[in-house]
């Protein structure tokens, strides 16, 4: 109410419908598929649909193999597993298949990126961010292998849509021996000079949760190459059941395999992808125009790449943010004129029935891993508190973006109407 009140927003009206952040899109087309699965009674984890998914998404992204789940985190969770069986063996009953291992993991990501390494009890070291991508830094991945030269496996995400400087991170990969998990959960679509995300890992997962580029409601993939991996994920994610008339059971298994319902859904979403990164784009597109004189930058994007721009995010230029302190759960913030943070914009578009969110808050940074390495380009240290690491004259690129940052609203049913009425709000939250 208060920011309503105040006189800079005077003549905006909150919109009649909320304006989502990036809410489902759909087309008509997945009602026929599920539908189909219906008809023909496949109402469980196996039926045509899936079959098909499987091989159109593997063609799409150009991988030999695609292995349908329930979703991106099941995804990450069994290529981690597989990628930590090959390198160090099966696990004994009851152990994690990483226990006492080290896993250098983007730092600047959603959790669910390296739950997986934690569901098989290894140890994440976060690798710093960049500001030319806004993800992994390849100078402090290099840093980390200097300090642990044995470290075997690297899981890497890409942001927002926007590829990570992948080929730099498989050379470095390469000389150390060490295999890649790709997280490209937010990233179907885009490519690295001409190149597919989901490509460059080892394996590579992509998600079909609700929010994402297209959706199935929930859902994901594990991509390889090779189809002995991708028959044993099947295995795994169908409770590892051998072939034998009973349930015989050699390995543990997981019940992560997709619904041919979901399935269905995406089906019907699939032909509608590259729609929806033009849209995306052009939503880009109007933000950068809208914003352009405002101390601002939009998230970026590496000249050889083609993003999927799944959201539009800014950064406040460094002059232009007002005093604000973030807590562990609230913050505050002192109102500056010609100034601004992510806390008065989001605050300010929610005024207005409009949903926006901060950019995801490191993993160094979170309770759950204040323990755990955090290795920058510029020096490391546990990740205790920043204000160790600003005694160590580190230089934290991901606390610096979450600091500064926010992901705009990035609705595909978003109207340029709607959106200039946004663009608007946020001018004057720099007034
Ligand atoms: C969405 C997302 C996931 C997880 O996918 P789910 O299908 O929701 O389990 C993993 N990593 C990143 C970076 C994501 O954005």
């Amino acid at each position: 109410m208060e920011i309503r009140d105040d006189v800079r927003f005077k003549g905006i009206n909150p919109f009649d419908k909320k304006i989502w952040l990036s809410s489902p899109t759909m087309h008509g087309e997945e009602q026929k598929w599920i539908n189909d699965a219906f008809e023909k009674n496949w109402i469980t984890t196996a039926g045509e649909n899936i079959n098909v998914i499987e091989k159109e998404v593997a063609d799409y992204i150009g991988r030999k193999c695609a292995v349908a789940l329930s979703c991106g985190t099941a995804a990450l969770h069994l290529a981690i597993k597989l990628a930590a069986e090959k390198l160090y063996g099966m696990p004994k009953a009851g152990h994690g298949s990483l226990e006492g291992k080290k896993v250098f993991c983007s730092d600047m990501t959603f959790d669910a990126t390296l739950n997986g390494v934690l569901y098989e009890n290894g140890e994440p070291i976060f690798i710093d961010t960049e500001y030319d991508s806004w993800n992994m830094d390849p100078v402090a991945l290099e840093k980390a292998f200097e300090m642990y030269p044995e470290v075997k496996l690297i899981v890497v995400a890409h942001l927002y849509g926007s590829p990570a400087k992948v080929e730099e991170i498989r050379k470095i990969a390469d000389e150390h021996g060490a295999l890649i998990i790709e997280d490209a959960a937010e990233s179907f679509g885009a490519t690295v000079n001409g190149v597919q995300t989901g490509c460059f890992g080892d394996y590579s997962i992509i998600s079909f949760n609700g929010n994402k580029i297209i959706t199935g409601s929930s859902g994901g993939m594990l991509l390889c190459d090779d189809e002995e991996d991708a028959n044993k994920i099947r295995k795994w994610s169908t409770q590892s059941r051998e072939e034998a008339p009973w349930y015989q059971h050699e390995e543990l298994g997981y019940n992560y395999r997709m619904s041919n319902i979901i399935a269905g859904v995406v089906r019907g979403q699939l032909p509608h992808l590259e729609e929806h990164i033009a849209n995306k784009m052009r939503i880009y597109e109007r933000y950068k125009d809208g914003l352009k004189d405002l101390p601002i930058k939009m998230n970026p994007f590496l000249p050889n790449t083609e993003p999927n721009y799944w959201l539009s995010c800014l950064l406040i230029d460094k002059e232009a943010m007002c005093e604000t302190v973030r807590g562990e759960k609230k913050a505050i913030y002192n109102f500056e004129s010609g100034k601004s943070c992510p806390t008065e914009i989001l605050e300010a578009l929610s005024a207005f029935n409009t949903e926006g969110r901060p950019v995801w808050k490191p993993m160094h940074m979170q309770p759950l891993y204040r323990m755990h390495e955090f290795i920058t380009s510029t020096g490391t240290g546990r990740a205790r508190s920043n204000a160790y690491i600003k005694e160590k004259g580190m230089v934290d690129v991901g606390e610096d973006i979450f600091t500064r940052g926010l992901c705009l609203p990035s609705d595909n049913k978003m109207s340029v109407e709607q959106q200039n009425v946004i663009i608007d709000i946020i001018c004057k939250c720099f007034s």
